[in-house]
């Protein structure tokens, strides 16, 4: 279905940036990868041999704007163009407003915000140039609602919702959609870090505090999975949501309903 596209997506070398990155590829999308981690030569290569389509991947640290920048240029030129744009990457700190590390703060809102400014605005001419793109902006449940001790990252996915809206509406004339998506618990390395930490400080085995995290706030009470945020993000690039745009899609399993 997406063959002769070609897609960035931010922080792909972990959980849902993965799912979603080996869900476009299987449409027959070229893929540029980005993050950190072990192992991203034979991730690379895997999913290229897997669905044999061109898989590369640029290491730019998405705190910084240049690098932003530089993502799209090296994966215009290397991949032919960019159709679809996925910011991905993000972080999370947790802790009260009070006792917040200001670097924490400042790193939460680069990543997880300022990034998808600086990817988009670098990729926009292309895709206007082209009369064709898709930017899916991964925000969160905390884009809509909150939670305490998140103060960053619920700021930052609060500002990734207004940006979509923006640039939407900017574009809708374009051929150009812009959507995000809203998980709820997805388990990641980033999620993995709160259960974690949440056995530690009540004294309970890790099974148990992700089924209280679950029970907490997501009546389905089971994770979403990167592989269903991935078909989301193929329905989104698909022709059939070509007037959609400017949206927030939830995949939460109830979250948002209460
Ligand atoms: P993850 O930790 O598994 O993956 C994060 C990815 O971002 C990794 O590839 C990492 O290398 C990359 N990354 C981190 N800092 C980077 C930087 N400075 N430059 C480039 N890449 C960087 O996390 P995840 O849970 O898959 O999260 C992906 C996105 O989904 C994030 O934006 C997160 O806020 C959002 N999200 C996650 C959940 C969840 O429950 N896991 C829920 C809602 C939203």
């Amino acid at each position: 279905m997406l063959k002769g596209r070609n897609a960035v997506v931010t922080g792909s070398t972990s959980g849902i940036g993965l799912g979603i990155a080996r869900a476009l590829a299987a449409q027959g999308c070229g893929i540029m990868l980005n993050g950190f981690g072990d192992g991203i030569e034979d991730l690379r290569a895997g999913l290229a041999q897997e669905f044999g389509v061109t898989v590369l991947y640029n290491g730019a640290d998405l705190s910084k704007a240049e690098e932003c920048a530089s993502l799209i240029e090296d994966a215009e030129k290397r991949l032919g163009s960019v159709d679809i744009l996925v910011n991905n990457a993000g972080i999370q700190h947790v802790d009260a407003v009070e006792n917040f590390p200001v670097a924490r703060w400042d790193a939460v809102i680069a990543i997880n915000l300022s990034s998808a400014f600086h990817t988009i605005r670098t990729a926009l001419p292309g895709m206007k140039a082209r009369g064709w793109g898709r930017l899916i902006n991964v925000a969160s449940v905390h884009g809509l609602v909150a939670s305490v001790n998140k103060a960053a990252y619920v700021a930052a996915k609060h500002g990734i919702i207004g940006l979509t809206k923006v640039v939407a509406l900017e574009n809708a004339e374009n051929g150009i959609t812009c959507n995000a998506i809203c998980p709820g618990w997805v388990l990641t390395p980033l999620v993995q870090k709160q259960i974690d930490a949440r056995a530690e400080a009540q004294g309970v085995s890790i099974a148990d505090a992700g089924r209280d995290l679950l029970s907490e706030k997501q009546p389905s009470k089971r994770f979403t999975t990167p592989e269903e945020l991935g078909e989301l993000a193929v329905f989104l690039s698909s022709k059939a949501a070509g007037n959609m745009t400017g949206t927030s899609l939830t995949m939460d399993g109830g979250w948002t309903a209460q």
